[in-house]
C-alpha cells in the first residue's frame, strides 16, 4: 500500500495545468458571462440531453453497468460545449443543483420507462459533483426523486471523485452513508489522481475504484502506467473492490488489464457515450450476440 501510495502522488500535482487549460477553452468559445448566459437558457430550454457509456464485465460478457453523462448543444453559440467546461462553470455560479436535478428527472423518468417496458436494466452511475454531496436540500430532493419516479437504490450507482471533504462527513450525517445505506453504490472516480485517495477507502463507504484514462491512455507502453494500474487494481483486491477501467481504447489495453484481474471495462473499445436511442439499440444487440 505505501508503494502504492508513492507512486499514486507522483501524479497528483499534474491538476494544475487545469486552470490554464480551462481558461484557454473558455476564451476560444465566448466569454464566461456569455456561456453563464447560454447555459441558464440552456437549463430551461432542452438544450442538454443525456449520454450513457456501457460497462462491460469481460469475465461473463455482460452489460453490467452505464455511466451516464450530460451533454450541451447550445443553439446560441451553435455548438457543442463540452461538460469539462460547463461542469465547473455550473459550480462556479451555483447552477450545479439544478443541472444536477435536472439530470435526475430525465434519467429517472428513461429509467422508470425502462423498467415498465423491459427487462432487466443495467445498473446506471451518475456523476455528482463534490458541491451537491455538500448541499443538504439537494440529497433531500435526490431522495425525494427516487422516491416519485419509483427508483429502486440497487440500480443507481454514485461516482464521486476525490475533492469531497471528508471532515464534513465526520459528524455522522454522511450522505453518502445514507445512500449506501438505501442500496445504492458508491464509486471513485478517477482513482489515483486526486488527493488522500487511500484515506477514502478507509472512511467512505466505497463498493467500486475507477482507473482513471490518464493511467490507461499509454498502456500498454508505458511502465510506470502499468504499475499504477496494477497498484489500483491490487488495491482493489486488497478492499475488496469492484475495479473498473476507463477510457479502454484498444485490445492490447484490455487484454493486459484482464491479464492482471481487471474485467470491468469501459471505452471507446466498447462503446463511446450513446444516446438513448442508441443506448436501447446496443442493449440489443449485445445481448442478442455470443461474444468471445
Ligand atoms: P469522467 O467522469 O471521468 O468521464 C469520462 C470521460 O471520458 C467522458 O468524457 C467520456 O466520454 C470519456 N471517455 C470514455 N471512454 C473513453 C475512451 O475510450 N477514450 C476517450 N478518449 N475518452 C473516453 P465527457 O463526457 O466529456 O465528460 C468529461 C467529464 O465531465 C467527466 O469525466 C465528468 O467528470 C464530467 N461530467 C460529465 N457529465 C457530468 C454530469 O452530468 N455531472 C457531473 N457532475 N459531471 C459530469
Ligand atoms: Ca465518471
Ligand atoms: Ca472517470
Ligand atoms: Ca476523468
Amino acid at each position: 500500500i505505501n508503494k502504492a501510495n508513492m507512486a499514486l502522488s507522483t501524479l497528483q500535482n499534474s491538476s494544475s495545468h487545469y486552470t490554464q487549460y480551462h481558461n484557454n477553452v473558455l476564451r476560444q468559445l465566448a466569454t464566461e458571462s456569455e456561456l453563464i448566459q447560454a447555459f441558464h437558457n440552456a437549463l430551461h430550454n432542452d438544450e442538454l440531453t443525456l449520454a450513457f457509456q456501457p460497462q462491460i464485465d469481460c469475465s461473463t460478457n455482460e452489460i453490467t453497468g452505464v455511466e451516464v453523462f450530460s451533454r450541451w448543444y447550445s443553439k446560441a453559440l451553435q455548438k457543442s460545449i463540452s461538460p469539462q467546461i460547463f461542469i465547473p462553470l455550473a459550480e462556479k455560479h451555483h447552477l450545479i443543483r439544478r443541472l444536477s436535478i435536472w439530470l435526475l428527472h430525465s434519467l429517472f423518468s428513461y429509467i422508470n420507462s425502462w423498467l415498465k417496458s423491459r427487462l432487466p436494466a443495467p445498473r446506471f452511475a451518475i456523476n455528482l459533483s463534490s458541491l451537491n454531496l455538500h448541499d443538504p436540500v439537494f440529497i433531500k430532493q435526490f431522495f425525494q426523486l427516487m422516491k416519485s419516479y419509483n427508483i429502486p437504490a440497487n440500480i443507481l450507482q454514485i461516482e464521486i471523485t476525490e475533492h469531497i471533504s471528508l471532515e464534513l462527513f465526520s459528524d455522522g450525517d454522511n450522505p453518502l452513508e445514507a445512500m449506501r445505506n438505501h442500496g445504492i453504490s458508491i464509486a471513485i472516480d478517477d482513482f489515483g489522481t486526486g488527493y488522500s485517495s487511500l484515506t477514502y477507502l478507509k472512511y467512505l463507504p466505497i463498493d467500486t475504484i475507477k482507473i482513471d484514462r490518464t493511467f490507461i491512455k499509454s498502456l500498454p507502453a508505458s511502465q510506470s502506467d502499468l504499475a499504477l494500474s496494477k497498484a489500483i487494481i491490487d488495491i482493489g483486491k486488497e478492499f475488496d473492490l469492484k475495479v473498473v477501467a476507463e477510457g479502454v481504447e484498444t485490445v492490447e489495453q484490455l487484454n493486459l488489464l484482464k491479464l492482471h484481474g481487471c474485467y470491468q471495462i469501459q471505452g471507446y473499445l466498447f462503446s463511446k457515450p450513446l444516446s438513448v436511442d442508441e443506448l436501447f439499440e446496443f442493449v440489443d444487440r449485445w445481448s442478442s450476440h455470443d461474444h468471445p
